[in-house]
């Protein structure tokens, strides 16, 4: 669905060559990407500058980790940022308050305002096992409150009775009433919603604010808003204080781009993002997972998150520096298994790497699997030093042993002897290319 945006930012970080600390010059080119993909994404523009100016003083002067490109490390620094941004934990709705909790739903008409009021109404009955009521205060709109009342039968929520020709507030003061008489746990209230904003909805709005006392104030936009999305948030914050934001419609094409706009506005949380027309299609909001989707690039944040834990520098360095004379023996092989496996064995690393897909395929084909790493870490420590540093050495007894030794047969010792020549042979190509690049290659991605 962010194919576009996705496919611009790899562009980028393709063009980022060298080792090292992250260079101004490059930072800096590829910052002028992001922002085009960020303006793409429909992130407003105040907000993508303000964006733009923290990461790259952060990124800049960055060193790069021993086992990613210097692209992989920048879209790492980018979706961080991102993460921050957006809020870096799941905000829950908060209930905690004398019975009835109120929760009042703000918005243009058409966000999916009085949809999203009866989701939330439900969810918080079905999993909080709350009792809930909803009342419309729309009066503006025909069949407004109609509406919301057959919400409530579908979902078996309880909605206040309508009562014809009353006002908002007044509506406001039955429901209140009638949820603290009847013991109700939450009132949600539906607000009515106009084309734009205006003085008259907001003038209603603060009033009913100010009967109600909401707990939570919801702020419900459209996720494909757009550049839009800064004058609504504003507009709204400015006049009531907003607890939070839901954002609709993400199950449309929209690219998650108003999600940072919001967040950078109102300051507040988003709490819900809807994600579709039925009424379970509501889902809490992970700052990471809309990073991902707005940046596309999931995949290689998690590869540079487990490199950085795993991949200790000074291993890594010693390697390449026994690469570069040429020397690759047995205990070389078992550490580059070892990384692997802990760095979440072959499938994982072959699914990450573009480079890798085919490799993946070919193991397959041949029946190696993570089982097959564990094998080989016994084969290796059944070996004795010499045997390890020359595995000439090797002859048809010694394999044997080796063997019986590691619970394996000779025939998969064999395999593994003939893995580690191939390997040995391709360690020119890692020269050239380093890490896990290196890797790829030898794999034949
Ligand atoms: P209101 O005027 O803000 O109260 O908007 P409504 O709740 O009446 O919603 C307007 C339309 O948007 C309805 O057809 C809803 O079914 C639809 N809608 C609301 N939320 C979502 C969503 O998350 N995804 C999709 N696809 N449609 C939604």
């Amino acid at each position: 669905m962010f194919d576009s945006l996705s496919d611009r930012l790899g562009g980028i970080f393709d063009r980022l060559k060298g080792r090292g600390a992250l260079n101004e010059d490059d930072v800096r080119a590829a910052m002028r990407e992001v922002r085009i993909a960020l303006l793409e994404a429909d992130v407003a523009l105040p907000v993508v500058r303000g964006f733009i100016d923290k990461v790259t003083d952060k990124a800049i002067g960055q060193e790069v980790l021993k086992s990613v490109t210097p692209g992989q490390q920048v879209i790492k620094i980018v979706n961080d940022a991102l993460v921050e941004m957006l809020g870096s934990d799941v905000s829950e709705i908060d209930l905690a308050t004398t019975p009835p909790a109120i929760i009042m739903m703000v918005g243009l008409q058409g966000s999916g305002k009085t949809t999203t009021t009866a989701k939330i109404a439900k969810m918080l009955t079905e999993k909080e096992r709350k009792k809930v009521m909803m009342a419309s205060l729309d009066v503006n709109r025909p069949a407004a409150q109609e509406q919301l009342a057959t919400l409530g039968e579908q979902t078996s929520v309880a909605t206040l009775p309508i009562i014809a020709g009353q006002q908002p507030v007044e509506i406001a003061k039955r429901a209140i009433q009638a949820a603290k008489l009847q013991a109700f746990d939450v009132l949600l209230l539906d607000t009515a919603g106009r084309l734009h904003v205006d003085q008259q909805l907001m003038d209603e709005m603060r009033a009913v604010s100010a009967e109600a006392q909401p707990k939570e104030t919801l702020l419900v936009v459209d996720s494909l808003t757009g550049q839009d999305a800064v004058n609504v948030a504003q507009n709204f914050s400015e006049q009531v204080d907003l607890t939070g934001v839901v954002l609709t419609r993400m199950d449309g094409d929209a690219r998650g781009g108003a999600a940072l706009s919001m967040r950078a506005v109102t300051g507040r949380p988003i709490k819900f993002v809807g994600t579709g027309e039925k009424m379970d299609a509501l889902e809490l909001f992970h700052p990471d997972r809309v990073a991902n989707r707005i940046l596309g690039m999931g995949d290689v944040v998690s590869l540079v998150e487990r490199a950085a834990e795993t991949v200790k520098a000074e291993d890594a360095e010693k390697l390449a520096e026994r690469m570069s004379k040429g020397q690759f023996d047995m205990n070389d092989l078992r550490t580059q298994l070892q990384q692997m496996t802990k760095m979440g064995g072959l499938g994982v690393l072959a699914g990450m790497m573009p480079g890798m897909k085919k490799a993946k395929a070919a193991m397959e084909a041949s029946g190696m699997d993570d089982k097959v790493l564990v094998h080989m870490d016994a084969i290796i420590g059944s070996m004795t030093i010499e045997e390890r540093a020359k595995p000439a050495l090797l002859n048809a007894k010694r394999k044997r042993r080796v063997a019986m030794g590691s619970g394996t047969t000779v025939q998969d010792v064999n395999k593994l002897i003939k893995m580690h020549k191939e390997m040995a042979g391709a360690m020119k190509k890692i020269r050239k290319m380093g890490g896990l690049k290196g890797l790829a290659a030898m794999f034949g991605g």
